[in-house]
C-alpha cells in the first residue's frame, strides 16, 4: 500500500501516518523528521534545511526530492510506505510519480486530513516536542505525565520554533499557496480521500482504515 498524507501543518498527519504504518506494517517516512534528525546531527543537509524551516518556509525541492526517491527505493518499502509531509509541491508530486512509474508502480491513496486554519493555530500553539527523541505531545489533548518532561526519554519538551504562532501563520500561507494544489492534483488522479480531521484521533483513524479498506 503506497500512501501520501496531505493536510495543513498540524492537521494530524504525523499521528495518523504512524498508526497507518503500524497497522499495515509499512514504513512511516516523514521528511520533517528526516530534516530534524539532520539538523540534530549537524549534517550539511541539516544546515541547509534549518534556515528555511525556522522561517516557516519550504526547503527547496531539489534538497528533498532525491532524498525521498532514495528512501522509497529501500528494501523495507517493497510492500509500500506512508509518506508524511511529502509531497508538498506539484514538482515534488511529479518527481514521486516519475520515480514510481519507472518501477511500474503507482500511489494507491492520497489522504487529506481536513482541518480549518483557525483550529490549526489553536492546536499548534499547544504542541510540545521532546528536544532529545522528537516525541510530540499537546498540553491539552496529549499531555506529558510530568509537565515539560518527555514520557518516553525524560528530556525536556518545548514549543518547536516552527510551531510558534507567527511561524504557524506563515506555514499556513505557504501551505495554501504551494501544497493545497496537490488536493486537486490527486483528485484528478482519482486517488484522493478526504477525512474530517477535527474528530477525535481514534475516529479519524477509523475513517482512514475504512477508506483503505481494512
Ligand atoms: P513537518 O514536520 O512535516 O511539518 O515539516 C517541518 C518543516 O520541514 C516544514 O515546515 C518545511 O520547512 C520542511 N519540510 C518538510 N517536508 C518538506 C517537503 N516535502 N518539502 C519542503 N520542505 C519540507
Amino acid at each position: 500500500m503506497k500512501i501520501v498524507m496531505l493536510g495543513a501543518p498540524g492537521a494530524g498527519k504525523g499521528t495518523q501516518a504512524k498508526q497507518i504504518a503500524d497497522q499495515y506494517g509499512i514504513p512511516h517516512i516523514s521528511t520533517g523528521d528526516i530534516f530534524r534528525a539532520n539538523i540534530k546531527e549537524g549534517t550539511e543537509l541539516g544546515k541547509k534545511a534549518k534556515s528555511y524551516m525556522d522561517a516557516g518556509g519550504l526547503v527547496p525541492d531539489e534538497l528533498v526530492m532525491d532524498l525521498v526517491v532514495d528512501r522509497i527505493g529501500k528494501e523495507d518499502c517493497a510492500n509500500g510506505f506512508v509518506l508524511d509531509g511529502f509531497p508538498r509541491t506539484i514538482p515534488q508530486a511529479e518527481a514521486l510519480s516519475a520515480a514510481l512509474n519507472k518501477k511500474n508502480e503507482k500511489l494507491d491513496f492520497a489522504i487529506d486530513i481536513d482541518v480549518s486554519d483557525e483550529r490549526i493555530v489553536k492546536r499548534m500553539s499547544g504542541r510540545r516536542a521532546c528536544v532529545n527523541c522528537g516525541a510530540t505531545y499537546h498540553v491539552v489533548t496529549i499531555p506529558t505525565k510530568k509537565e515539560g518532561i518527555c514520557d518516553r526519554c525524560g528530556s525536556e519538551t518545548v514549543l518547536r520554533d516552527d510551531d510558534k504562532p507567527e511561524t504557524v501563520q506563515k506555514r499556513l500561507a505557504v501551505y495554501h499557496e504551494q501544497t493545497q494544489p496537490l488536493i486537486d492534483y490527486y483528485k484528478n488522479k482519482g486517488i484522493l480521500k478526504t477525512v474530517d480531521g477535527t474528530q477525535p484521533m481514534e475516529k479519524v483513524f477509523s475513517d482512514i482504515t475504512a477508506v483503505l479498506g481494512a
